[in-house]
């Protein structure tokens, strides 16, 4: 059995998990990933990612082979149902393109730095005194430090921080899917209690839509489960439906839950840190679960090398400013669902006079979008 007693070891390689394990690697600290599934994902759902997440792939040179492979949308169009609101010039490093593209990325960046993925184990226990963790498939390991970067049902969090309770249904219900359309723009569509976003994943004609409704009937919150074109079009009826990219069969459409969790007043526990999901998952309405997963692994990984591998330093920095950050979003995140799913006339022309007549978007964003995780990593280490 491989000795990983002077890495840290980081349960889950989504987003947050590689991004931090590059990082660390780059600041010269062993790390080993340990994920469940049994090889490397495939997903090709959409994800978009803003400036603030794109700074941090700019700092591990991946900025451009990214943008390559993905696209750069030419506006952001708002509708209410098929009518045009308004539009705005889409911010420069804004990306829109496929979790696989990226995930595919650093997992290359991850393996050229030196660093080893352990697939097919799933995480059963860890033993803090002793900083050993087991997995299902009876494997046992002993690290130098915790990363729980498991996503929204991570089961460290469950066990560690046991007054955070399990994930809740937030009363959305998503539907996704990636079909071709001819469209430069990234698009939203507002309905009442409904909204649908879809924008171009590539320079091949692929576009992803995601569209969700409020249904107050729980739903599993697994990404992989079928639904079919004539289930989505009734939910959606009310909208033309060439606002969906034509798909060639039903196969391409899954429906889920979305899910949340409560905020927690602290994001680690002696040698455990939380990051990503893991921490702080949100509802996607600003489409910064993953930006947020982003700027995590990278303050993690240089936090953790400026203090020279003092850990629990690091782990108190590292809260210091994600902490106020991620909260705010997750917050904000919930108040832009109901800003996109107002249901009154009234509430709707004003929402819809502010996006035409106003920068809200841009002013709502600046902050978000506008934030740089490298300066303000660099206030506190410098
Ligand atoms: C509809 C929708 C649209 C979204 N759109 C955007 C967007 O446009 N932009 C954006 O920034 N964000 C978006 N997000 C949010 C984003 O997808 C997540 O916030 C992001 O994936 C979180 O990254 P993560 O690494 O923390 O978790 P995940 O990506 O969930 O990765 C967790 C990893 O841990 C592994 N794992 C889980 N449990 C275990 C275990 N027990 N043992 C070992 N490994 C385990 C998993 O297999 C996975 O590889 C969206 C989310 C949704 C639902």
């Amino acid at each position: 059995m491989s000795d990983y007693s002077s890495n840290i070891g980081i349960v889950g390689g989504g987003i947050a998990g590689l991004i931090a394990a590059c990082t660390l690697q780059e600041q010269g600290i062993k790390t080993v990933i340990f994920e469940r599934s049994k090889s490397p994902s495939t997903d090709g759902a959409g994800i978009t990612i803003s400036p603030n997440g794109l700074k941090v792939l700019e700092k591990l040179q991946l900025k451009d082979s990214f943008k390559a492979a993905s696209f750069v949308p030419d506006n952001i169009c708002f509708h209410q149902k098929n009518i045009n609101i308004t539009k705005i010039e889409s911010p420069i490093n804004f990306i829109t393109s496929s979790r696989y593209i990226l995930l595919q990325l650093l997992q290359q960046k991850y393996l050229d730095l030196g660093g080893e993925i352990l697939y097919g184990h799933k995480y059963k226990s860890i033993n803090q005194d002793k900083i050993k963790i087991k997995f299902t498939n009876d494997m046992e390991y002993k690290v130098n430090h915790i990363l729980a970067c498991d996503g929204i049902n991570s089961s460290i969090r469950e066990e560690f921080f046991p007054l955070s309770g399990p994930p809740v249904y937030s009363g959305y219900q998503a539907w996704r899917g990636i079909g071709k359309a001819e469209q430069s723009d990234a698009k939203f569509y507002f309905g009442k209690g409904k909204h649908i976003v879809s924008y171009p994943i590539n320079n091949k004609g692929e576009v992803s839509f995601t569209a969700v409704v409020k249904n107050n009937s729980v739903t599993s919150d697994s990404w992989r489960i079928k639904g079919s074109q004539s289930e989505l079009h009734k939910d959606f009826n009310e909208f033309d439906k060439n606002i969906f990219p034509r798909l060639d069969s039903s196969d391409e459409i899954y429906k889920w839950g979305i899910y949340i969790r409560p905020v927690l007043k602290s994001i680690y526990i002696k040698n455990i840190t939380l990051l990503g999901d893991a921490a702080h998952p949100m509802v996607p309405f600003l489409g910064q679960g993953g930006c947020m997963a982003i700027e995590d692994g990278y303050a993690f990984g240089r936090l953790a090398g400026a203090n020279a591998k003092n850990f629990s330093k690091a782990q108190a920095e590292f809260e210091k400013i994600r902490l106020y950050r991620k909260n705010m979003i997750q917050a904000s995140s919930k108040t832009q669902g109901k800003i996109y799913h107002l249901n009154n006339p009234l509430t709707v022309s004003c929402r819809n006079i502010f996006l035409k007549y106003t920068p809200v978007v841009k002013v709502r964003m600046q902050k978000i979008w506008y934030y740089e995780i490298d300066k303000e990593v660099e206030k506190l280490i410098n």
